[in-house]
């Protein structure tokens, strides 16, 4: 395990599983507050996380289609964990970063924030689609300014705030969205790999009593999605959704448990 404090990669990338938890904690929060923008004409690099709040989004889906070519993104949103890790840096002269802000303070915290490859050619689709360019001392980056634009910085803390007391039941955080002195200082000492057994999806089988959840509507869509015959996505995991893991399992060459794990999660496209 890797203590953020100690990541020595220059990638954010390396703070990926820590960032996945706590998108998924602040979408937990408030749902919806964080969607993917991977579905638009966008060329994201490996670092890159693909997501924005959704005003953001939809801003920046006006602006590619009023230029209607594709937007090369170098850095779109950054979790909390992420802007730590690039403040580290700053602040110990490490990968070349010269300028950071604290987490919370950049406003690709706010999940409203681009930086982008060709910003001159990009400059008028944007700027009449409610982005403004921040200035040429930092060239690439634009915000999304438009009126939809929400403050998600509370809810980011909070979304860290939870995952630590759930992982860490005798130190438990107050569970208030504020980035005191107790929470920064917990930060540093955050897993870069996510928190172990937190958010860890449940394996899902035929049982007595059935399983009942979103996950297993999930699984069903999913099924149906890679053309297995399931009648109904009712969200309760029976005989019929049992036969139709099996099935799949069956078609793509694995063992054909009706046990849905991680494997079957990742051939499903799950995860
Ligand atoms: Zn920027």
């Amino acid at each position: 395990m890797t203590l953020l404090k100690d990541v020595t990669d220059c990638s954010t990338y390396s703070v990926r599983g820590l960032d996945n938890q706590l998108i998924a904690q602040m979408n937990k929060i408030r749902p919806n507050l964080l969607v993917r923008i991977d579905s638009l004409n966008v060329e994201l690099g490996q670092a890159v996380h693909p997501w924005m709040q959704a005003a953001a989004k939809k801003c920046l889906e006006r602006a590619i289609a009023a230029r209607g070519q594709q937007m090369i993104i170098n850095s779109a949103y950054r979790t909390i964990a992420a802007q730590m890790l690039l403040f580290l840096q700053y602040k110990t002269g490490r990968c070349g970063i010269t300028a950071a802000s604290p987490p919370g303070n950049s406003n690709h915290n706010n999940a409203s924030a681009i930086d982008i490859e060709d910003p001159y050619g990009w400059r008028s689709a944007l700027e009449s689609n409610g982005w403004r360019k921040l200035g040429d001392w930092d060239r690439m980056h634009y915000d999304c300014v438009d009126n939809n634009i929400q403050s998600i910085k509370e809810i980011s803390v909070q979304a860290f705030q939870q995952l630590w007391s759930m992982s860490r039941p005798n130190d438990k955080l107050a569970d208030d969205g504020d980035y005191g002195p107790a929470t920064s200082s917990r930060l540093l000492y955050a897993p870069a790999e996510g928190f172990p057994g937190v958010g860890i999806p449940r394996v899902l089988k035929l049982t007595e009593p059935l399983q009942i959840g979103n996950d297993v509507g999930e699984l069903q869509l999913a099924l149906r999605k890679a053309g297995i015959d399931i009648d109904k996505a009712d969200k309760v995991f029976g005989t019929g959704t049992d036969l139709a893991v099996k099935e799949f399992q069956t078609a793509k060459n694995m063992v054909a448990d009706g046990i849905v794990g991680s494997g079957t999660r990742k051939a499903l496209g799950l995860e």
